[in-house]
């Protein structure tokens, strides 16, 4: 089948917002209050000429293993089925402890992975992006899923990886 691109996350960093912005289209749902999108949904995608599966994740409905867990859980089973991941974070936040347990899951899996600083709306927010150089995953790409800054090179560089 074809290559699958899974948008890994804690909530509302901007997956959906992202995944959106890839398709062109609002096929996912993006909500002010984490949790909304249910389990994983996929969206038959192309870039650059290139068709692939976008996988976007969510469905980390606080339940009875609390939120942490529940999104450590959901993000495993994505990045399984994955062939490349772009992981998410908002850069206006910075990284958090829930950021910190998800890259520990995508170490262990292997999979390659593109860390993309979300939010980053202006230049003058590319600073933020820098710090997450922290989560040991590289290079951060400043983007901003919402208005679309910097999300061509970013999905450039995902091809890449793919
Ligand atoms: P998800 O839970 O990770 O799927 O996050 P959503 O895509 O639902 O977005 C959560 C919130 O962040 C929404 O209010 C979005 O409009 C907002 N958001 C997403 N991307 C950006 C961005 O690039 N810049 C800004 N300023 N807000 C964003
Ligand atoms: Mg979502």
């Amino acid at each position: 089948g074809l290559p699958v691109l899974a948008i890994i996350g804690r909530p509302n960093v901007g997956k959906s917002t992202l995944v959106n912005r890839i398709l062109e289209r609002r096929a996912a749902v993006v909500q002010d209050t984490p949790g909304v999108t249910r389990d994983r949904v996929s969206y038959p995608a192309q870039w650059a000429g290139r068709d692939f599966t976008l996988v976007d994740t969510g469905g980390w409905e606080m339940d009875v293993k609390g939120l942490d867990k529940s999104v450590a859980d959901q993000a495993e089973i994505a990045i399984e089925m994955a062939d490349a991941v772009i992981f998410v974070v908002d850069a206006t936040v910075g990284a958090t402890h829930t950021d910190e347990q998800l890259v520990r899951v995508l170490r262990r899996s292997n999979k390659p992975i593109l860390l993309a600083a979300n939010k980053v709306d202006s230049a003058n927010q590319e600073a933020d992006a820098a710090y997450l150089w922290s989560l040991g995953l590289g290079e951060p790409f400043p983007v901003s899923a919402l208005h679309g800054r910097g999300a061509g090179d970013l999905l450039d560089k995902a091809m890449e990886i793919l």
